[in-house]
């Protein structure tokens, strides 16, 4: 059986994001800033798709900036946030220990430029406190960034309450959505939503477009300078096969947000249930705010790398949701936040379903994980050390 559970780093393309894409590799190649028949057909396109990305998220279609990807609008918000504070005197930004890369080195840039960051922690559960972020605040904030869902324990962040309180300090709040656009409903408007980015290829559109969600009344400069496309913000030619791609996905999964949530979580849970099962595991994450599809666990005793490799002979694409693949031992930013020790960080299995994984792929996934567990745990030094100090969950 082969099985893909690695959609927190990327999703399959649906057919309507294929479909979407297929008509501007043909016909539709004008460029949308011409004047003629064939950028018109094009410009009317790249409309249609940028109103159905803002109805997506509650927002107007002049609030959407489309770009080349997530990790680009987090430096765009976050960049442009902090320039903006500057302005104003104020140099101090609010975030928290489990951001995505985007956003952490972003911040580290902005940190040798003068800025001062305060990282929230998160606590056991993966989530901040509003009443550590109320006292975080002070009258040189510029920014609050916090994440909406994590990618690797699928935390689900308190966004609304979040952004109400940034709005009531006249700070500004944007959120990294990557993980939750497409996945959970997301509403700019309701959820107190200043600066928000989202990626296509989290959703089933391809590689390579995203977009900046930036309320209208935020003066953002110019991220690339060059023509007026992107109301002048963000020059370039449009990318519009990805961006059609992207409406058309987006659009699909909203659509039926409610039935694939049902279905994802069903799976998502009978996973948890199942792993937890296994001596010596541990669920990460909070078992109330958790996005539909991300199962995150560790197991004593073994690396996660030979987990994977092992997972993969099988046919299971996981990750470890750690940042093992630059080469570097050093288990993740993420587990590392929730307190875990390094030993036990080490052991770590990411899961990331979508609509498109089944119960039955879930079954088989059950029956080879604890397999690979128990098979690793009897080769590993590290288990035999820890079976002198506890009895043999393994023994009959
Ligand atoms: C994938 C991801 C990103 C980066 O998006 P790209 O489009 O791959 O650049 C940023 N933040 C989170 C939470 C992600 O999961």
């Amino acid at each position: 059986m082969f099985v893909y559970a690695d959609n927190a780093a990327t999703t399959a393309m649906s057919r309507a994001a294929a479909d979407a894409m297929l008509p501007a590799m043909g016909e539709l190649y004008g460029n949308p800033s011409s004047l003629h028949q064939k950028g018109r057909e094009a410009n009317y396109a790249l409309m249609g798709a940028r109103e159905a990305v803002a109805k997506c998220l509650h927002a107007e279609p002049r609030e959407i900036y489309f770009t080349g990807c997530g990790t680009e609008a987090d430096n765009w918000a976050i960049t442009e946030a902090a320039r903006l504070g500057a302005l104003a005197g104020k140099k101090h930004i609010i975030s928290d220990a489990i951001e995505h890369h985007a956003v952490l080195h972003t911040l580290k840039k902005l940190e040798k430029q003068g800025f001062s960051v305060t990282y929230l922690p998160v606590h056991e559960n993966g989530l901040v406190r509003l009443e550590e972020l109320e006292a975080a605040l002070r009258p040189d904030t510029c920014l609050v960034t916090v994440m909406f869902a994590n990618n690797e324990i699928g935390t689900l962040q308190p966004i609304r309450e979040i952004g109400a309180l940034c709005r009531e300090r006249g700070v500004l709040f944007h959120t990294d959505a990557v993980q939750a656009v497409g996945h959970v409903p997301v509403d700019v408007e309701a959820d107190n939503i200043d600066m928000l980015s989202l990626s296509g290829h989290k959703f089933h559109a391809p590689k390579g477009v995203g977009a900046l969600y930036c309320k209208k009344s935020i003066r953002l400069e110019n991220f690339i300078e060059g023509g007026a496309q992107e109301r002048g913000k963000r020059g370039g030619t449009e990318a519009i096969p990805a961006i059609l791609a992207m409406a058309a996905a987006l659009q699909e999964s909203c659509a039926h947000m409610e039935e694939n949530m049902a279905h994802i979580s069903a799976m998502r849970d009978k996973l948890i249930a199942g792993l937890s099962r296994i001596p010596n595991a541990r669920c990460n994450g909070d078992p109330d705010h958790r996005a539909p599809g991300i199962v995150s666990f560790c197991f004593e005793g073994i690396e996660g790398e030979s987990l994977l490799l092992r997972l993969d002979l099988a046919g299971i694409c996981a990750s470890s949701g750690s940042a093992c693949t630059s080469g570097s031992l050093d288990p993740s930013h993420v587990l590392l936040a929730l307190g875990l020790p390094h030993e036990i960080a080490h052991g770590s299995l990411r899961l990331s379903l979508s609509e498109y994984n089944t119960m039955e792929e879930v079954d088989y996934i059950l029956q080879q994980v604890p397999e690979v567990v128990r098979t690793l745990r009897q080769m590993s030094p590290v288990w035999l050390h820890m079976l002198e100090k506890m009895e043999d969950p393994y023994k009959e």
